[in-house]
């Protein structure tokens, strides 16, 4: 009961995924009905793979009520309970039948990240999913990520939703992180067989860029970007500062279709 009571105050919290309007007004929460509330499920831990020094890959096979589909939009997250009536948000890179796969940095430290690094292949964990409205809007219009570290994940699951479609649009992601080992994060959607219609444009901090990468933050590398306002969406996610920054940018160029998640 009480673990119950706390799901439904934690989900009545304002839902972090936001669209924003230029011209200075607030970001407008998305809405939608489901997507607030979502499932609470079991999920049993059927796999732990060490993507990068601080990044795992956690395949979780849910278990216990599930009747039926679960309506799950690509770019939604779960709410986890790491413990101690603590929860933590996690992107959702793959919903397929009952496995659900997650990219979860530790780097932090912070409780998630000990609760995470702890988990063993069969463990139980308890989560609700799917949550929130970072979600692709338009799909016909020209689409631009701007990703940060993990904050890759939901755009991971929105680009091979985009790259299904018999006629994908434009799409430009832009990925920023510090070292070329993270550039391993990107896998998952080079493997999709259309991932040739996709531009990617791979932004290092730290190491000296390889060919073809640019040598910088996304914030440093988007301003050179040319933009349709009309026509395009933007999708920001990652550490917050970058998020405010990249909003701040391209409203200053004119977008006007900006969707963002703050991690
Ligand atoms: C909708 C949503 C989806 C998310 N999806 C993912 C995901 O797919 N993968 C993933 O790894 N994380 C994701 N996160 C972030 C995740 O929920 C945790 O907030 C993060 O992992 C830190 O948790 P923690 O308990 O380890 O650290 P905390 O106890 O929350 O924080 C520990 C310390 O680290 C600092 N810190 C925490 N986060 C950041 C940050 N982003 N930048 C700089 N400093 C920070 C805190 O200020 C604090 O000092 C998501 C967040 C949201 C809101």
């Amino acid at each position: 009961m009480w673990i119950r009571g706390l799901v439904e105050s934690m989900e009545s919290m304002a839902d972090r995924s936001e669209k924003t309007n230029a011209g200075g007004t607030p970001p407008l929460p998305v809405r939608g009905g489901s997507q607030r509330t979502g499932r609470k499920l079991s999920g049993v831990l059927l796999q732990k793979n060490a993507v990068t020094e601080t990044v795992s890959e956690l395949i979780f096979e849910l278990a216990g009520e599930i009747n039926g589909e679960i309506n799950f939009k690509p770019g939604q997250f779960a709410r986890v309970w790491v413990g101690e009536y603590r929860w933590r948000d996690y992107s959702i890179v793959e919903l397929d039948g009952g496995r659900v796969t997650f990219l979860v940095d530790s780097r932090f430290r912070g409780h998630g990240s000990r609760f995470i690094s702890g988990l063993a292949v069969g463990d139980e964990v308890l989560m609700r999913l799917p949550l929130g409205g970072f979600t692709v809007a338009n799909p016909e219009h020209s689409h631009c990520f701007i990703a940060s570290g993990t904050g890759i994940s939901p755009c991971i699951a929105m680009i091979r939703l985009l790259l299904d479609l018999d006629t994908p649009p434009p799409i430009h992601l832009y990925f920023g992180c510090k070292s070329r080992h993270d550039v391993v994060l990107l896998d998952r959607i080079k493997q999709h067989r259309a991932a040739h219609l996709l531009k990617i444009t791979v932004c290092l901090s730290d190491d000296p860029p390889a060919a073809g990468m640019f040598s910088g933050r996304v914030t440093d590398a988007i301003p050179s970007l040319e933009i349709a306002p009309e026509t395009t969406d933007f999708y920001i996610c990652g550490n917050p500062s970058m998020v405010d920054d990249a909003t701040e940018i391209l409203v200053g160029k004119g977008a006007t279709n900006l969707f963002r998640e703050r991690y």
